[in-house]
């Protein structure tokens, strides 16, 4: 077993944690959010073939991302669902 030190609370935001829950998902297993505990749902963009987990409780969401053969690939980590105010215009 592998320790790994704490390093403060986990969130989806972490590649680490995403890549995690995306391979227990694929794997069947139930998917957990890292803040609470409560289950994951998979939103599923069909046109873009990207995924994003959001929680069912606190709505803690993952960056939208895509799976690859080892893992996942985030699309998305400031696109117009995490940073409004890249947005505007210049
Ligand atoms: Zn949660």
């Amino acid at each position: 077993m592998s320790h790994r030190p704490q390093r403060g609370t986990p969130s989806l935001t972490s590649t680490d944690v995403l890549e995690r829950v995306w391979k227990d998902f694929r794997a069947g297993q139930h998917v957990t959010c890292p803040r609470d505990g409560e289950p994951l749902a998979l939103s599923i963009d069909a046109s873009s073939t990207t995924y994003r987990f959001v929680c069912t409780q606190c709505g803690h969401a993952s960056p939208v991302f895509e799976a690859t053969a080892d893992g996942v690939r985030v699309c998305d980590f400031s696109g117009d669902l995490f940073d409004p105010e890249t947005m505007t215009d210049e």
